[in-house]
């Protein structure tokens, strides 16, 4: 077993066990791509088995802060039961689950989604690369599903060194899949949608636009970063008379427009607009138009901490023209899935955005992702999806 030494001092953050060694804190040793390796403190103390990664800035991902602990194929059984127990026992609303939550399941880098019988998979990190093969086998033993499939596309791969990968795992057979949320019915495809197939982290977000949609009596929704609809559903299904599904994806919104009809809604009261969110709300504001719900769900504009201030200005851009759009006493529901902008931050950047567009507003609740995808107390870096309800003055 190779062993990695890290620098005096260094050894404090997995003594917290928090699972991430920066390469700056490795004093000396080395191994092969996702090898398992023992991480000593400077004076030889055992901290913990992790995945080495030569090529990444997390150059080291802990596993297990056991001694006792084997990292073989049935620590992986072990780990992924555990994850599987936790959302049976969470009870979410949906047959589309996050079934392994990277960090904040003890498996840095492992990203499953469950939709239906079919399973979705990213392997993130060297470490989850190398023990694909038996992640594999542990996700259909837990789950008793014959069929996974791999979107190992994202970009974050490049950062470790690997290549991206898609395609059957395990099984074979239609990459489409339809789900059941809240009772709805949402389509996805597990080879071409974004990420694992769709965005699971904003279901109950989903659910509680359409509680307010009913209870506020609003009518008239704007969906902007709209993916395949699953808002625009949620905001039909609470009894809006017309919603506005805008994405810069053609597939996506074909998708959402399907998704109207499927859950029985009238094809009339949707509407598909193919084009850039920022460029639609300056020239729905030109037209004169107003929404009585607007929802902002954009994709990360900052990746991390570094790209924060040019994303602020982003969000600050689209809460502005969205507040200023929104009719008095509409709802704004506006998001931010950057883990470089925390809530705090994110809250300042929509306070300036009603500043600018001379509006104010009461914040209904703070929205946050779905429990299924959670954040430990040991990884707050987990936390990514964040949200403000606002009701407009
Ligand atoms: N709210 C969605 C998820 C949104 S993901 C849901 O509940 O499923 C972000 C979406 O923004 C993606 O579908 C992507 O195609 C879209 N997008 C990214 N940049 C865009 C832009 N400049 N204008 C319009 N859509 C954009």
């Amino acid at each position: 077993m190779k062993v990695i030494r890290l620098r005096d001092g260094k050894e404090r953050s997995l003594l917290r066990k928090h699972p991430w060694v920066f390469a700056g804190s490795v004093e000396k040793g080395k191994a092969d791509p996702g090898e398992t390796v023992r991480v000593e403190a400077q004076d030889g103390r055992f901290l913990a088995w992790a995945a080495f990664s030569p090529a990444s800035q997390i150059r080291v991902r802990a596993w297990s802060f056991d001694e006792a602990e084997r990292i073989d194929a049935g620590f992986f059984q072990r780990r992924i039961a555990t994850a599987v127990a936790l959302r049976q026992r969470m009870a979410v609303a949906s047959d589309g689950v996050r079934l392994v939550h990277g960090e904040a399941d003890g498996l840095p880098g492992l990203v499953v989604d469950r939709y239906g019988d079919l399973l979705s998979a990213q392997f993130l990190s060297a470490g989850t690369e190398r023990w694909k093969a038996p992640i594999a086998d542990a996700l259909l033993q837990a789950t008793g599903c014959s069929r996974l499939y791999e979107r190992s596309d994202a970009s974050v791969r490049a950062l470790e060194g690997l290549e991206p990968v898609t395609g059957w795992l395990r099984g074979d057979g239609a990459t489409e899949a339809t789900i059941r949320e809240h009772g709805w019915r949402l389509t996805l495809d597990v080879a071409d949608g974004h990420k694992t197939g769709f965005y699971l982290d904003q279901r109950d977000n989903r659910a509680r636009l359409a509680g307010w949609v009913r209870h506020f009596g609003l009518k008239r929704v704007l969906n902007c970063y709209s993916y395949t609809g699953g808002f625009s559903v949620a905001a039909l299904a609470g009894g809006a008379e017309q919603v506005v599904s805008v994405d810069s994806s053609a597939p996506a919104l074909a998708r959402a427009s399907a998704h109207v009809v499927l859950n029985g809604h009238d094809a009339a009261r949707h509407e598909a607009r193919d084009a850039d969110v920022n460029a639609t709300l300056r020239a729905a504001l030109e037209a004169g138009e107003r929404f009585d719900a607007i929802v902002l769900d954009p994709p990360k504009f900052a990746p991390t901490a570094a790209h924060a201030e040019r994303a602020a200005r982003a969000y600050k851009d689209i809460n502005r023209l969205g507040l200023k759009l929104l009719a008095p006493g509409g709802l704004l529901l506006s998001f931010s899935c950057s883990g470089g902008i925390g809530a705090e931050l994110f809250h300042k950047i929509v306070a300036g955005a009603a500043m600018d567009a001379g509006a104010d507003g009461a914040i209904l609740a703070r929205l946050e992702g779905a429990c299924d995808h959670p954040t430990t107390l040991m990884f707050p870096e987990g936390e990514y999806l964040k949200g403000l309800a606002i009701l407009k003055q």
